[in-house]
């Protein structure tokens, strides 16, 4: 009777930690990495003042990864170029949100896009959506970013709800899930051993030499602090995405 106590017990446990589990992007899952880490990461934007904020976010969100992980996965590349900085991997505001990335910018905080080269992730551009108001707060945004960067290296959201790669955005900031730490620790190792052996997915073939991932995060509405928001925020759900496209900025 004890036993089948226990083992059941076991079963129970064993569910719950498979249904809070970090996972990995798609474009990841199938075998495309990025060749080289740290992965460097430049704000562009015309405005200084908002460009000097963004940068010093972005710094915060990336520590935060790389404090809990102790990999150098991200390093910060002082751009001086002014709006556009193409062909770098970029952090920028963006006042045009939905005609550039297709998402709603009601519901939208911030969107994530990979582009892949050969069996690579070349490049990645996070896309801050500019009329949500939660993300002219410093401590919004920063945790907006932390789970945009996650995406940025191949992991996707969460099933865990306390995790920041949740698809819902924490309006509480209380550091890193241990999935998600777990999760970032399997992106590294995964792309380490990578890198050492030369992978080339069975799925990059063919591929022209640059071309877009078709990935894509879900969206989902924030859980059980919807009406809080909508307090706050004037009646919108809204929610944390994390979003690759085909289609390519024009
Ligand atoms: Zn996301």
């Amino acid at each position: 009777m004890m036993k089948k106590v226990l083992l059941l017990l076991g079963l129970v446990i064993i569910t719950i930690s498979e249904s809070w589990a970090y996972k990995f992007t798609t474009d990841f899952a199938a075998g495309f990495y990025w060749a080289n880490l740290p992965i460097q990461m430049t704000v562009v934007d015309s405005d200084s003042t908002r460009k000097a904020r963004i940068e010093s976010i972005t710094k915060v969100a990336m520590n935060e990864w790389m404090d809990s992980v102790g990999t150098d996965i991200w390093g910060y590349y002082a751009s001086a170029l002014g709006a556009s900085a193409s062909g770098k991997n970029v952090v920028r505001w963006s006042n045009n949100f939905q005609a550039e990335t297709g998402m709603s910018a009601v519901t939208t905080l911030a969107a994530t896009i990979r582009y892949t080269s050969g069996p690579y992730i070349a490049r990645t551009e996070i896309v801050i959506n500019g009329s949500h108001q939660m993300n002219n707060n410093d401590y919004y945004l920063k945790t907006i970013l932390i789970h945009e960067f996650g995406h940025t290296v191949g992991l996707d959201h969460s099933d865990d709800p306390y995790a920041v790669m949740a698809p819902s955005i924490q309006l509480t900031y209380n550091g890193l899930g241990s999935d998600d730490i777990n999760g970032m620790n399997a992106v590294v190792s995964k792309t380490h051993n990578y890198q050492a052996i030369g992978y080339v997915s069975p799925l990059s073939k063919g591929e022209s030499s640059s071309s877009t991932s078709p990935m894509s995060c879900g969206s989902v509405n924030l859980l059980g602090s919807s009406a809080n928001l909508s307090s706050l925020f004037g009646g919108f759900l809204m929610s944390l995405i994390g979003f690759i496209r085909k289609r390519l900025f024009k």
